[in-house]
């Protein structure tokens, strides 16, 4: 009798495309734009034409495009995630949005967040969007967001500043950028915040959240249920990122629940040859472990992995070291297939800051 119910459920279940067990978790991507044109730098920009085949793709795809806060309120209430959800970001906010890219905003009325330094648009009105054209922006689905009053990197220590006047002058910079917002806009506006190059430390992270903002990096990888508020992940999607057929495997991306134990900044300590990472994995029945692979720097390195916790079915524990990291900026990406959702990754990344002697990197 018993087999028998189970055939019924088998036959039931196979038709229908429904998995009995193994089904993925999902996770809202977020995309990251900077400039739309073709006069500008091309590993920040997208053209008008790439613009509108993405969003054209999202759309045809059934794609679920949704406003950052529509996405924070979906994470944080717990509930499992729709499949293939995105939210779609542009930093910096440059005039060329306005320029090239309001007819595609016309055409698709996607939501999409604008992150601006209310500084910086002051200071130099031609190469930034204005508070009125950000407001038409908003009639065809824009939001604006804090991106810092001037795009330091937040990080750096200025000398003789003592770490708390440093943190300090970074809670000014973060607080003034958002009353500008407030004011110049309609109301009070959400406490959405990028990290200026996607640098932080954990020191600004609590500083972030402790003021009830929820903050982006620049790292990629979904944005899932274990990822920590003041440090969600990004995906890229300009320059060479902008080709479709790598994006839509990061567009399907899955978030893998992984947390960094270490390196504990992302900011490395200078003279950093050796850099050993650590990762603490949660044991998901939708991928198999011994499949899980990194990359870094363009080569594919594969962590020694240990059984952790009470049950050592847990989950796992992820080590590998990384030779003479580049100066500046890079990340180690971690992926695993989906074992129920054909050609599908869980993905996770780890963003590194590597200083030069007198702790600063370039742009
Ligand atoms: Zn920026």
């Amino acid at each position: 009798m018993r087999s028998f119910l189970l055939g019924v459920v088998w036959l039931i279940c196979i038709p229908l495309g429904i998995s009995t067990s193994h089904a993925a978790e999902h996770g809202v991507v977020v995309l990251q734009y900077h400039h739309v044109g073709d006069d500008t730098p091309r590993v920040t920009s997208v053209t008008a034409a790439e613009l509108a085949q993405h969003f054209g793709f999202l759309v045809e795809n059934d794609f679920n495009v949704i406003s950052l806060s529509q996405a924070q309120k979906l994470i944080t209430s717990g509930e499992p995630v729709p499949d293939k959800t995105v939210a779609i970001t542009f930093d910096d906010g440059w005039r060329n949005l306005y320029d090239n890219g309001l007819q595609v905003f016309k055409q698709f009325n996607l939501p999409f967040t604008v992150f601006v330094n209310p500084e910086l648009m002051a200071e130099s009105p031609h190469l930034y969007l204005s508070w009125q054209q950000l407001s038409e922006l908003a009639d065809y689905g824009a939001s604006v967001a804090n991106h810092s009053s001037t795009h330091t990197h937040m990080t750096w220590q200025q000398a003789g500043e003592s770490k708390s006047q440093w943190l300090e002058r970074q809670k000014k910079d973060v607080l003034a950028a958002q009353a500008a917002l407030d004011s110049a806009l309609d109301g009070e506006q959400p406490q959405h915040f990028a990290y200026p190059y996607g640098e932080f430390n954990p020191q600004l992270a609590a500083l972030l959240e402790q003021l009830g903002f929820i903050a982006f990096g620049q790292h990629s990888g979904p944005w899932g249920a274990t990822t920590p508020r003041a440090a969600i992940p990004r995906f890229p999607a300009s320059g060479h990122y902008a080709n479709l057929t790598t994006l839509k495997t990061k567009l399907l991306s899955l978030p893998l629940p992984a947390r960094t134990v270490e390196p504990a900044s992302m900011v490395l300590e200078k003279g950093s040859d050796e850099v050993a990472v650590e990762l603490s994995v949660r044991d998901i029945d939708d991928f198999s472990i011994d499949g899980l692979n990194c990359f870094y720097q363009g080569q594919q390195i594969n962590p020694t992995k240990q059984a952790a916790g009470a049950s050592q079915g847990q989950g796992w524990q992820l080590s590998l070291t990384l030779e003479k990291p580049p100066l500046g900026r890079s990340r180690v990406n971690c992926t695993v297939a989906s074992q129920s959702a054909q050609g599908r990754f869980y993905w996770y990344s780890v963003p590194l800051v590597r200083p030069n002697e007198q702790g600063r990197w370039p742009d």
